[in-house]
């Protein structure tokens, strides 16, 4: 059935931006640093994503341990480091090379995870407010892109809905970083979801923050048990029937307070981030599984006795839901064998970290946490700019953990790091195509790798 939109402005910029996770953040800064006009369009009322509508404020991929020099080295450099060092400064995030990474320690799931920076949340939404506003970007929270409309090989405009009806925004250059692939998929454009086989995703979570938590009590107990994730306590909690999730593990992530944690535990299988009543359907399922656990870590986990609910996230964590099939496509091998290209524009450190759609506390790629992957015969993984483009339009780029590689390869790509690196591409191509009046596809992707390195991106 069509519908009639009866749209109440046409709005024209050189870039609009969708979507305002780690990816579209990016892009959107980076584009207005390049000169450009900039709109930053998001369905939630705050800037952030996963990051902050999800609650995931332990930013990965950014930072890495690195075994040979026994340092924490800095793998994505840009506007990561930008943000978290400001967080850093004004003590809203912990500094991981402040942390003793020897030990098990608040600020990871095994001690060397204390490389992700753990931030305060309302610090750091705060921060990207500052940040789209000072840059000059023009914002639209609570504005949900619902329709596209082509035309020869191009995005023409988009339509989003917002509190006051239908706004339609027209650019030179779209850039999808909804995760989602929104702007692919309304498109009528092949999108992927999930595994080849079965379709099936890794597992959702809907995350928890909570308080008057005594974290050194928590740290102490897994240092003296050498116990990643309370696993020893979670098996015997099964065996008296009182563990009835279908996960072995508890993972809580201390934040900038001392006695604050995010609670990263819950893995929703079957879970659908494209599907309306799927997801309906998990919120509610993971408010009910928050209420438990919550329960049960008070009763049973050192530390957690007077633990007080700050909140459950508002929007559940989707880890993984479509990709675009791009004009090229990184495989697990190019991963593995830590293929270069001339044009890469997204790098990444980070781990194989993508559980079984069916077995949440199973890595099927993982391999050991001091062998992460055997196979993998480099430290980095590099994406060349073709991973952000479509074969059917030249006007559009994608960021973020919809671009297009193999599933597997999710898992090092999809984390907060890479997604921005990928994001700063993203607006370096539309500055680009402005600058050389082009469109963004014709850009050439080794003049975005320099316009990266120039602005303090490590690739
Ligand atoms: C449960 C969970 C735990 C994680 N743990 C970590 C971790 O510890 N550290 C880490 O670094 N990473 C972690 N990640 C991964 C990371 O958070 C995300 O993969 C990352 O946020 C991807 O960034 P993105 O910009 O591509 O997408 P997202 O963060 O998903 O952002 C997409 C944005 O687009 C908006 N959007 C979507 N559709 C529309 C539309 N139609 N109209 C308008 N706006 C739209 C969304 O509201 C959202 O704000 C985790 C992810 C999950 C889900």
């Amino acid at each position: 059935m069509e519908v009639k939109l009866k749209v109440n402005i046409v709005l024209s910029f050189d870039a609009v931006v969708c979507g305002s996770g780690p990816a579209g953040l990016a892009a959107a800064v980076q584009a207005r640093r390049c000169g450009l006009s900039v709109a930053l369009i998001e369905r939630s009322g705050c800037f952030g994503g996963n990051m902050t509508s999800s609650g995931v404020c332990h930013l990965l991929g950014g930072r890495r341990w690195d075994q040979d020099s026994r340092k924490m080295v800095r793998e994505t450099g840009g506007l990561f480091d930008e943000i978290t060092d400001a967080l850093i400064r004004d003590k809203k995030a912990i500094d991981p090379d402040s942390v003793d990474v020897f030990n098990y320690n608040p600020y990871g799931w095994y001690p060397r995870m204390a490389a992700g920076v753990a931030c305060d949340i309302e610090a750091l939404k705060r921060c990207l407010d500052d940040l789209v506003i000072r840059e000059g970007i023009r914002p639209f929270l609570f504005t949900t892109i619902i329709k596209t409309e082509l035309s020869d090989r191009r995005l023409k405009r988009i339509y989003a809905q917002d509190q006051g009806g239908i706004t339609a925004f027209e650019a030179k250059t779209f850039i999808d970083a909804t995760g989602d692939a929104e702007l692919s998929f309304l498109s009528g454009l092949p999108t992927l979801k999930g595994r080849d086989s079965d379709h099936l995703m890794t597992p959702a979570s809907l995350i928890m923050h909570v308080d008057h938590v005594d974290m050194k009590a928590y740290v102490a107990y897994q240092n003296a048990h050498q116990q990643p994730k309370l696993i020893d306590i979670i098996n015997d909690l099964r065996a008296r029937g009182i563990w009835t999730f279908p996960f072995e593990i508890f993972i809580a992530i201390g934040l900038a307070e001392d006695d604050v944690c995010m609670v990263n535990t819950l893995r929703q299988v079957g879970v659908d981030g494209t599907d309306a009543d799927s997801l309906t359907l998990s919120m509610i399922q993971g408010r009910e599984e928050s209420e438990r656990l919550l329960g049960i870590m008070k009763a049973y986990f050192p530390g957690f006795g007077n633990a007080r609910m700050r909140f459950t996230a508002s929007r559940i964590g989707i880890r993984e839901s479509r990709r675009i099939l791009g004009r090229s496509m990184t495989s697990l091998e190019d991963a593995l064998e830590g293929r270069r290209y001339e044009d890469e524009v997204i790098k990444t450190t980070y781990n194989f970290d993508l559980p079984d759609p069916k077995r949440p506390s199973f890595d099927p790629m993982l391999g050991s946490v001091d062998n992460p992957n055997a196979r993998r015969k480099h430290v980095a993984i590099y994406a060349p700019y073709s991973v952000m483009l479509v074969d059917q339009l030249d006007n559009l780029i994608t960021a973020g953990r919809c671009i297009s590689v193999e599933r597997e390869v999710l898992g090092p790509m999809r984390v907060t790091g890479p997604a921005m690196m990928g994001g700063q591409a993203a607006g370096f191509g539309a500055a680009l195509a402005n600058k050389n009046d082009c469109d963004a596809a014709m850009v050439d992707g080794k003049e975005i790798k320099k316009c990266l390195q120039d602005a303090g991106c490590i690739i």
